[in-house]
């Protein structure tokens, strides 16, 4: 199967004709291949965008969201094709894909296309012959740089506002998990989604990525993906003063306090680690449990560990998929050789699971538990995006507050406890963009989203979104 392009409203093959294989995480096999579009390919989606432009953004709210809610009814017909090839592409198990990421998609673009009907600018009167208002405008041709975990997911969480807020857009899904990405294509031209408002160029970050980024004509870039290339992606686009919305890596800690049911922490604690085999910016990777139920909840988390059934992703039984490519495979097993080298015992998983038929050369991790850590090694210091979480005991609230603020890191946090007044002071204490309190994953689409510190810069989510997506002008009247 060819994965095509994008561009002014049709689907086409890179110019330069070289194309990259794409692999089936669950059997290691060549599923498709998709362009390695070079900035050639690049300057043609940013032409169609700029051509575009004028006339998207002077459509009226509601005639933008008119196509935008066509957009999520196309999504919503083509459902279980669209899970399925999530599922094939990055190893989710389809149940997963028809649960999270395809449904979330869907809210993505509604959302957007909603709340721009629902918004409204400020005016300030200076005094009574002076008035201000503020308009807000879009900015024009922006770049959407998204990763492989939640491809469909997060690559709508960021074209969505784009466009509903007037712009154009030239976007890049990560070259590991392209497909949705090109059904999602076909699906806006069977909208109506006018020639060049959406341009959608596959390849290579340091190839089709870093051409997005470097050209001037795109004004503003919402990047999510590691935080190294966030680094680069800024130290492109920082000198050519473009808006920039990073949401990168985070390595965060789930803390649970003696006050709590053990079992039925211990179950929800387990989710937040391992869904998605780990591969979610949001997992918790650092368990901190105080002292008095510490042994108990080690207990109780291992018996619920041990219902993660490692399988085929097509399989319903299958709590767990493949990891996204041999590379990652690679590199989580390296970081619990770390483990057992930096003095962690393996409480279980710790290996490549293998398995039979189908799936016999897939790239399946078993989740691992790792004890006997300090919160300065490297496996909890580095993120490792993968079913590995390490579990440290703590005596007081404050070693814990310590322990969970100790990386370099600031995206998601949760608490377990029962204790309002903790609950309150540890939440303003605790140094991340997110913090869920007895709950993890549960996401308001109006709600602020994204990291401190090295989790990123600038907040995704509801009117952040649309402000970013839009720039604001001050209008001063003497009259
Ligand atoms: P990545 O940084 O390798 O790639 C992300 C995207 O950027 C891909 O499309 C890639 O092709 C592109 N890219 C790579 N180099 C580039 C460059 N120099 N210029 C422009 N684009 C470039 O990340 P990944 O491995 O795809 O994703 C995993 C990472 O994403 C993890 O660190 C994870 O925590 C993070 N993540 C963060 C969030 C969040 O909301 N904060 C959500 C999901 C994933």
């Amino acid at each position: 199967m060819d994965i095509l392009n994008y561009i002014d409203g049709t689907l086409v093959g890179p110019r330069s004709d070289a194309w990259l294989d794409s692999v089936e995480p669950a059997t290691g096999t060549v599923h498709a291949r998709l362009p390695r579009s070079n900035a050639d390919d690049v300057q043609a989606a940013v032409e169609a965008a700029e051509r575009a432009f004028p006339m998207w953004s002077a459509l009226t709210a509601a005639q933008r969201s008119e196509i935008m809610l066509a957009i999520a009814r196309g999504i919503k017909e083509r459902f279980d094709e669209l899970a399925e090839a999530e599922s094939m592409d990055q190893g989710k198990p389809v149940w997963l894909a028809k649960a999270m990421d395809i449904p979330r998609a869907v809210d993505n673009i509604s959302f957007f296309a909603t709340e721009i009907l629902h918004t409204h600018t400020r005016a300030f009167e200076t005094n009574t012959s002076v008035i201000n208002y503020t308009l807000r405008q879009p900015i024009g041709v922006v770049g959407c740089i998204s990763p492989w975990n939640l491809p469909l997911y997060l690559f709508t969480w960021k074209i969505a506002p784009a466009l509903a807020a007037g712009n154009c857009v030239v976007a890049k899904p990560s070259e590991l998990t392209p497909l949705t990405a090109f059904l999602f294509s076909q699906i806006c031209i069977d909208a109506g989604l006018p020639p060049g408002v959406l341009n959608i160029v596959h390849g290579l970050g340091a190839e089709c990525g870093k051409a997005i980024v470097a050209h001037p004509k795109t004004k503003a870039i919402s990047f999510t993906g590691g935080t190294v290339t966030g680094a680069d992606i800024a130290r492109t686009a920082a000198p050519m003063f473009k808006k920039l919305s990073l949401e990168l890596g985070g390595k965060n800690p789930t803390l649970v306090f003696a006050d709590v049911d053990v079992d039925a922490v211990a179950k929800k604690v387990a989710r937040a680690s391992f869904t998605n085999q780990g591969e979610i910016c949001l997992c918790g990777s650092r368990i901190f449990v105080q002292r008095p139920i510490y042994d108990a909840f080690k207990q109780a988390l291992l018996r619920e560990i041990a219902t993660i059934t490692v399988g085929d992703p097509r399989e319903t039984t299958s709590r767990n998929g493949a990891l996204v490519s041999e590379q990652h495979l690679e590199k989580v097993l390296s970081y619990i050789d770390l483990a057992r080298a930096e003095g962690g015992t393996v409480l279980c998983g710790g290996e490549r699971v293998h398995l039979e038929g189908r799936c016999a050369n897939g790239y399946f991790v078993a989740p691992t538990l790792i004890e006997g850590l300090g919160t300065e090694c490297r496996v909890n210091q580095e993120e490792i995006f993968g079913p590995v979480a390490t579990i440290i005991p703590f005596d007081t609230e404050d070693e814990a507050l310590r322990g969970a603020n100790s990386t370099t890191y600031g995206l998601a946090a949760s608490v377990w406890t029962n204790d309002v007044s903790r609950v309150h002071r540890v939440a303003r204490l605790l140094e991340s963009g997110i913090v869920w309190v007895n709950t993890w994953l549960e996401r308001d689409l109006r709600t602020p989203f994204g990291g401190v510190k090295s989790s990123g810069v600038g907040r995704e989510g509801g009117e952040e979104a649309l402000r970013f997506f839009t720039e604001a002008k001050n209008v001063c009247i003497q009259f």
